[in-house]
């Protein structure tokens, strides 16, 4: 029996990952630190996939999830932000040269799409919306059963979109994108300068004052850090109403450590969208939810395309 190892490049961690040809449960998975001593990064990406082959040799497929722009036709990472180094990286080419076994790359969030698609939160929907909040924010698009890649393979950047013209510079060098004003460190940013103008919170004494303390203080009912949600939802609700009038899914999945705080941000992004969408019937059955594979996103996402690709096999 064949297996499919998939590898879900992180900030901090690479995790990889051997699976069954049918099936969502891991044989084996393995991680190691995105940046670490002296070795390169690719001779420790081609131990940790050596770790997890299974003994019979047999792998169908390699799919490495990887954040930022991507083009999985050519099989070039553009950039990749936690390595230096990987620019108009050849990935695809060198696992294949390493383990002469079909590889294919994907941008992180791309696959998180269509990972919940197949295994999570949006099975039975054909046209999908994900976005994953977080450090910054990422998409993904389903239109009727097929992954939206564009012609580089670039679509569906969705965090990328202009809300604020004059705003704050966004991680890509644009002004008042999406990301530079909704994603966790804007959220952090927020109650930064609201408790250095004199706001009250319990937020007031951190040292370390993250989006994650952000979230917990708005669990514990902390104004500001509610206020610092609700603003995040007002941005997101705005760019949803534009993707909802260009995309019409029937099922919009928020991903990402920001999307923690469930309702304390989902229901602020559906009164903006309720204030903003062009036509109400875009909102008839609409779901709008947080995802459903969690921190497995870019592994089973891996899997999700593995399985695309190679259509004999069932889940
Ligand atoms: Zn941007």
């Amino acid at each position: 029996m064949g297996a499919f190892i998939t590898v879900d490049i992180g900030g901090t961690q690479i995790r990889a990952a051997a699976y069954p040809e049918s099936g969502t449960q891991a044989l084996a998975v393995r991680k190691t630190s995105t940046r670490a001593g002296h070795e390169k990064a690719f001779d420790r990406l081609v131990e940790l996939i050596r770790s997890v082959f299974p003994r019979d040799g047999n792998v169908l497929s390699i799919t490495v999830a990887t954040p930022g722009p991507v083009d999985p036709q050519a099989g070039v990472i553009a950039s990749a932000p936690n390595i230096p180094g990987w620019d108009n990286y050849p990935l695809r080419d060198k696992l294949e040269a390493a383990f002469h076994v079909p590889t294919h790359l994907g941008n992180d969030a791309n696959l998180a799409a269509l990972g919940e698609w197949r295994f999570g939160a949006a099975q039975g929907h054909a046209h999908l919306l994900y976005l994953t909040i977080s450090t910054g924010i990422g998409g993904g698009v389903i239109v009727d059963n097929r992954l939206l890649l564009g012609a580089r393979g670039l679509a569906a950047e969705l965090g990328h979109l202009t809300v604020l013209p004059d705003g704050p510079v966004c991680s890509c060098g644009q002004r008042g994108h999406l990301e530079a004003v909704a994603a966790g460190p804007a959220i952090a940013a927020f109650v930064r300068d609201q408790l250095a103008l004199g706001a009250v919170s319990s937020l007031g004494g951190a040292s370390d004052l993250s989006a994650r303390a952000v979230g917990q203080a708005a669990k514990q009912g902390d104004p500001l850090a509610l206020r610092a949600l609700a603003r995040s939802g007002e941005y997101i609700g705005m760019a949803l109403a534009d993707f909802l009038a260009v995309f019409n899914p029937s099922i919009v999945i928020f991903g990402g450590g920001v999307s923690f705080s469930g309702e304390l941000l989902l229901a602020p992004v559906r009164r903006s969208l309720g204030l903003r969408v062009m036509d109400q019937a875009y909102l008839e059955g609409l779901v709008i939810t947080t995802a459903a594979l969690g921190d497995n996103s870019g592994l089973l996402g891996g899997l999700a395309l593995a399985h695309t690709l190679q259509p004999q096999v069932s889940a």
